[in-house]
């Protein structure tokens, strides 16, 4: 039997991309282990976003040559976004790689090849029927029972500091019938939670019908059976009021969460990066969660230093932070990338004050998700069991995306439960079981 090993970088469409290679694996006879030098076949699937992530997938693999060494049979393949325009300096730089599939390649060759490999290893009668695009729900018990499920590749807004339209090239939705089958599915498999993926997913567009995200969001939530359903991620630009709406009249489906992505506070870097709105907008937006959703959480993202940011920009970042007093944020320093616009502008701030200002903005978030957090104290929440933690307590989220520690069996793994909220932190809640 195959034994096979994934290390996934990057953002969930990448996770659903390597569930899919994972179940087109496993229903193939494969195995799936959790170790590197268990491993007759590793997939290493790549993110292009930062830099810096590029840098450290270049180390870890290059840490692959010793375990290549030792068995000479390992076999090693790389997909995703680094792939797609990296590919032969992939083969040049690492000649011991087997295959290298991009984001923007036709599955199907990645398909035929992963077939091969397996074949001369072992000989598999399942020649199947898995679709690699869609992700979904992992087959093996050992896992936590969230799908992520794509629901459109690709991007065609072209923020000027981003590589994503080149690495998956542009935006194509999947047949809404199609999705729903393969969430159907899912659920039958034991899926609780059902993650529905795209660069924007508010474009969404079904080629077959004229089903929008809107519709396709209520569709999904119409399905029989107890599950929650997430998306991410929303762009500001094309995000509408029957979206939120829906989520509203589904309370017990569609998490009260949202993730929409602001980047800057200042309407001249938002400009610059090509997002197509204005902080006016997006305020628009976040009243409209506020108004119909009044218990959900908001996340978003923010790039600190992008070119041309001034220090009045930054405080117009900071201003709407404290507005806004957001759950949580995701903040990076600007990364300049291949291929981008933003990589030719001119750029006067050093890495060190723009770290500066990244620290200023962690710590205050830090104190706000904190003061957010506090709310939830002795009030109670459903949450579905994903995992142990490390301290050995459950590992549980809330339907605000909320971590969630409490002590418990792990029979518990992958039901939905509800905890009283005992303590909070900035990151965590901590809470004890309703029996
Ligand atoms: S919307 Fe902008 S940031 Fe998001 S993937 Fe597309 S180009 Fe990149």
């Amino acid at each position: 039997m195959l034994k096979f090993f994934i290390q996934t970088y990057g953002c969930q469409a990448n996770v659903a991309d390597s569930q899919a290679i994972a179940n087109f694996l496993v229903n193939l006879d494969c195995e799936q282990v959790f170790t590197e030098n268990q491993a007759d076949l590793i997939l290493i699937n790549t993110c292009a976003i930062r830099d810096k992530a590029e840098q450290k997938i270049y180390s870890y693999i290059g840490r692959l040559a010793k375990l290549q060494k030792q068995n000479s049979l390992l076999k090693i393949i790389i997909v995703g976004c680094i792939a797609s325009y990296k590919k032969q300096e992939f083969y040049s730089r690492f000649n011991f790689i087997t295959f290298v599939n991009g984001a923007r390649e036709d599955k199907n060759i990645l398909r035929d090849k992963l077939i091969e490999v397996v074949m001369l290893s072992q000989s598999s009668k399942n020649v199947l029927d898995i679709d690699l695009k869609f992700g979904g729900i992992k087959q093996e018990k050992k896992h936590s029972t969230q799908a992520f499920v794509n629901i459109m590749t690709g991007c065609n807004n072209f923020c000027t500091y981003c590589i994503v339209p080149f690495t998956r090239g542009r935006e194509v939705s999947y047949s809404s019938q199609e999705i729903l089958e393969k969430i159907k599915q899912d659920i039958i498999l034991g899926a609780k939670e059902i993650v529905l993926l795209g660069q924007n997913v508010n474009s969404y567009k079904c080629p077959k019908s004229n089903i929008n995200f809107a519709s396709l969001l209520e569709a999904v939530a119409e399905l029989d059976g107890e599950f929650w359903i997430r998306f991410v991620s929303p762009h500001p630009k094309d995000m509408t009021l029957d979206v939120i709406k829906i989520m509203a009249k589904y309370p017990d489906k569609i998490c009260a969460f949202m993730h929409l992505p602001l980047q800057s506070g200042s309407n001249k870097i938002l400009e610059l990066m090509n997002r197509g709105y204005n902080t006016e907008k997006y305020l628009e937006q976040v009243g409209w969660v506020k108004e119909y959703l009044p218990h959900a959480t908001i996340s978003t993202d923010i790039i600190v230093g992008f070119p041309g940011e001034t220090e009045k920009d930054f405080q117009d970042t900071i201003d709407i932070i404290k507005k806004i007093k957001f759950d949580n944020i995701f903040s990076f320093i600007f990364s300049p990338r291949k291929f981008t616009k933003a990589i030719l502008m001119q750029d006067d701030l050093s890495y060190d004050q723009k770290q500066a200002r990244l620290d200023f903005l962690q710590k205050l978030q830090v104190d706000i998700s904190r003061e957010n957090n506090e709310k939830y104290l002795g009030k109670i929440l459903k949450c579905l069991v994903e995992k142990e933690a490390v301290n050995g307590m459950l590992l549980a989220r809330s339907s605000g995306n909320h971590t969630v520690l409490f002590n418990g069996n792990i029979e518990l793994i992958d039901s939905f439960v509800n905890i009283n909220i005992d303590k909070v932190s900035a990151t965590n809640l901590v809470g004890s079981l309703i029996k």
